[in-house]
């Protein structure tokens, strides 16, 4: 008898860790656990002296040269030593500067580490604020700023400047005048419509009015960096703010004839871009609701 109810125990306990190895897997799953092992790294030359560097989150812009390395943008925490291992097989000097483009976490989720290893962060005034709700102070940007800013370094000049409300409201697009290149942070994708997160900060208008800013500094020749997808030009930048503008217009007129936003959606405003940029629905969400659709 003993025995068995040791073994009846036995199973029971068996029973009950399986329960809780299944709970904790389904809650892990919705947290998004990731593999970082396996998240695969890689670099790729733009031009100049600008190279950009592929793994989980933004992408990271990355000037080598003799005076050193800036990033902008570090991605996530658990990602850290291994991209420094990969910019390592860029250069070995040091890295001078990390510009955050804005404060999300696949942007600044890395800061912590580089601020304890004593890499200077720059980022719009609001970044800080925002970062600093949440954020350690390692974390945080300790060189701050409204308006440009331009860092000299591996014979280049670096322009970084913040532009008006878009995809949140601490975006800064960075210039690398001599190496032609633009990195947009988020404001510019080319795997999807814009996010315009509004509980940051985002707006509409400044979307446009960011996007414009961009092929108003591009030349024909410009190599563009989005915040996420690929290398791009001043015409894909004018194409894509001129998406928004034609959605804009539709969705507004339709505001204006007091439509819901299922009517909105029933309209099909992205009609002819939903085969480039795919679901248009959290983009719509955000313009229906900035231009007072109730
Ligand atoms: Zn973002």
């Amino acid at each position: 008898m003993k025995t068995r109810s040791l073994l009846r125990y036995v199973v029971s306990l068996a029973f009950a860790a399986v329960a809780i190895l299944v709970v904790a897997n389904a809650v892990g799953a919705q947290r998004g656990n990731v593999d970082w092992a396996a998240v695969g790294l890689s670099t790729h030359h733009v031009a100049g002296t600008v190279h950009y560097l592929e793994g989980r989150g933004g992408n990271i812009g990355l000037s080598v040269g003799d005076d050193g390395v800036i990033m902008i943008d570090d991605q996530y925490a658990p990602l850290t030593d291994r991209i420094v291992e990969t910019i390592r097989g860029l250069s070995t000097a040091e890295i001078k500067w990390l510009i955050n483009t804005h404060v999300h976490p696949d942007h600044t989720g890395g800061n912590e580490n580089f601020g304890n290893r004593g890499v200077p962060i720059l980022a719009q005034d609001r970044v800080r604020l925002r970062l600093a709700a949440t954020q350690p102070e390692a974390a945080l940007p300790v060189l701050t700023y409204s308006e440009d800013v331009t860092i000299h370094l591996n014979g280049e000049e670096v322009h970084i400047v913040p532009v008006p409300p878009a995809h949140t409201d601490g975006d800064s697009i960075i210039h690398f005048k001599d190496s032609d290149v633009i990195h947009t942070g988020d404001m510019f994708r080319t795997v999807a419509f814009p996010v315009i997160d509004r509980n940051n900060g985002g707006t509409l208008a400044g979307t446009i009015e960011a996007l414009g800013i961009v092929a108003g500094m591009a030349g024909a020749n410009t190599k563009i960096v989005p915040g996420h997808g690929v290398v791009s030009t001043r015409d894909d930048v004018i194409e894509f703010r001129d998406m928004v503008i034609t959605v804009s217009d539709r969705v507004r007129e339709l505001v204006e004839q007091g439509r819901s936003y299922d009517q909105v959606v029933s309209a099909d405003p992205t009609r002819e871009f939903s085969g480039k940029w795919g679901d248009p629905q959290r983009f719509l969400t955000a313009v229906y609701a900035e231009l007072g659709g109730q």
